[in-house]
């Protein structure tokens, strides 16, 4: 099919892929036997995107969510990290107060490597408060960064505070667009929200994007081994699984290096046209 009239069926049929608007080159998807063939968006025709990560610890917001905002730097556009919590009480040695420092450094010098921005709520570690507070806490800094798109917490997991980052998260983005919610800034819609592929929000977790982020890997793995936790201090060999997880959902993609995403089910309906 000729690549013209392939991108138009894509931009009738629509596609999680082009919903990440990045201004990347064009990938080829290939047909793989037996299989039907997948959708592969030409994302060269979009402009840069502005994404931000929104997650309950710092080491989500970049090991399982920080790709896609690297890869929206990479091309041309803007990334912000948010933490609800600074993740102090991850480490079983380091008392909460230092490990905290220690965390919003390690996340402010891997944002800055990035070329993106840490934010963070400071919200207790382990108590993240599901209320209108934090609801609207989200919402100020979704209207102070404008993304176009989401990537935050699914809610298959068997951490409390990221269940209570994806309600949060939820809210957030409705009250953000809502222009009759008065808040020091003006409201901002936020175009397309994503779950990530996180190891502790495994259940029912159904990707349905896959992200090729082969030009940012690198980039992205140096940024993630700032961090302490990243090398397995804490009991969880990070490195080793967010890596070879990359690898393996290349495979699936048929990219070199991909992340897997999955979007909320009123996202994943599709409006075809009569032709
Ligand atoms: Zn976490």
């Amino acid at each position: 099919m000729p690549n013209s009239t392939r991108r138009d069926v894509l931009k009738t049929m629509g596609s999680g892929v082009v919903a990440f608007l990045l201004g990347t080159e064009s990938s080829q998807a290939s047909h793989m036997p037996g299989r039907p063939s997948s959708s592969t968006a030409n994302m060269g025709e979009h402009k840069p995107s502005n994404i931000m990560s929104i997650a309950a610890h710092p080491g989500d917001a970049f090991f399982a969510m920080g790709a896609p905002v690297a890869l929206a730097v990479h091309n041309g556009g803007q990334g912000s990290l948010l933490s609800l919590t600074l993740g102090e009480k991850g480490s079983a040695t380091i008392p909460p107060e230092q490990y905290g420092v220690m965390q919003r450094a390690a996340a402010e010098k891997a944002a800055s490597m990035m070329g993106s921005t840490a934010e963070f709520l400071h919200y207790p570690d382990g108590e993240v408060p599901l209320n209108d507070e934090a609801k609207f806490a989200v919402c100020d800094f979704i209207r102070q960064y404008k993304p176009d798109t989401v990537v935050t917490h699914w809610k298959g997991s068997w951490h409390k505070d990221h269940r209570a980052c994806y309600e949060i998260v939820q809210d957030a983005i409705f009250y953000a667009a809502l222009p009759t919610i008065a808040r020091k800034l003006p409201a901002h819609s936020v175009r397309k929200l994503f779950f990530d592929d996180n190891w502790e929000d495994a259940t029912g977790f159904a990707p349905d994007t896959y992200l090729d982020i082969t030009p940012v890997f690198q980039r992205w793995m140096d940024a993630c081994a700032v961090f302490p936790m990243w090398r397995g201090e804490n009991g969880f060999r990070y490195n080793d699984y967010y890596r070879s997880l990359a690898v393996a959902r290349g495979c699936v993609a048929n990219f070199e290096k991909a992340v897997a995403l999955m979007s909320p089910p009123e996202q994943q309906v599709q409006h075809v046209h009569t032709l």
